[in-house]
């Protein structure tokens, strides 16, 4: 259990679309709420991934800085043995397909992950593009997924992974379930930015690092979330 929180933000030069930034900034932002301090590190597709970070954030991105930023990771492993230390990792998207064991490259091709989650990707027959809403896993205790989504890729789960959550609008992994998670790594298609839309997932990641939270005033974040939930809900 810490009371100094260190981030770390990989590869912001190659993968970081719609807002997932914004992730870092939340965790950052409901970590000082709780008195905590915190430490964030950018590190860029040319340095070395720390391996003392306690929450790692990826983001997405386009389909060549995903096989460049896969390649990188792979080579370079700090991600690999901060995890095996029991560091927390939130993936998104592009970031999310480079955890499994292989991902379609832009002509479809496989082009292989890093094979911390078990998970593959392919491609799609049609871009899923627009708004999502997913139920959780209730062993998470997080309430129900927003978020907006852009890929073509499609996620099939291994044994080693259980769904993050069940689609009720949207396409997600495409059979139905949403994004995974595995010890302390969750993966996500979700962008908007995930954790803005959704602070019980950034809770989460905060409480499995520093222990139980206390409340903290979520007013703007449920407007946001009512918001776009009645967006696409049905009445
Ligand atoms: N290039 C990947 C896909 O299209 C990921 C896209 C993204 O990160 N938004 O599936």
């Amino acid at each position: 259990m810490t009371s100094h929180l260190r981030l770390v933000w990989i590869y912001p030069d190659l993968l970081s679309t719609y807002g997932d930034q914004g992730n870092v900034l939340v965790l950052e932002q409901r970590a000082r709420a709780r008195g905590m301090s915190v430490e964030t590190v950018h590190v860029r597709s040319s340095d070395p991934v720390p391996e003392q970070g306690d929450i790692y954030l990826i983001g997405g991105g386009e389909d060549r800085p995903q096989i460049l930023g896969a390649e990188r990771l792979r080579k370079d492993g700090g991600l690999h043995r901060a995890i095996g230390r029991g560091a927390a990792l939130l993936a998104v998207c592009a970031g999310y397909q480079i955890m499994g064991t292989v991902f379609g490259g832009e002509e479809g091709q496989p082009v292989p992950g890093i094979g911390l989650l078990d998970i593959s990707s392919g491609r799609g027959e049609r871009r899923a593009v627009g708004e999502l809403a997913a139920e959780v896993d209730p062993a998470l205790g997080v309430p129900t997924l927003t978020g907006f989504e852009n890929h073509m890729g499609v996620t099939r789960l291994g044994p080693g992974v259980r769904p993050l959550s069940r689609t009720i609008v949207g396409t997600g992994n495409g059979d139905g379930t949403e994004g995974c998670y595995a010890g302390k790594v969750i993966g996500t298609y979700l962008h908007g930015p995930a954790l803005a839309r959704n602070p019980g997932l950034a809770d989460l990641l905060l409480a499995w690092t520093a222990g139980p939270l206390a409340p903290i005033d979520d007013t703007w974040y449920q407007r946001l979330r009512e918001e776009r939930l009645a967006a696409v809900l049905p009445g």
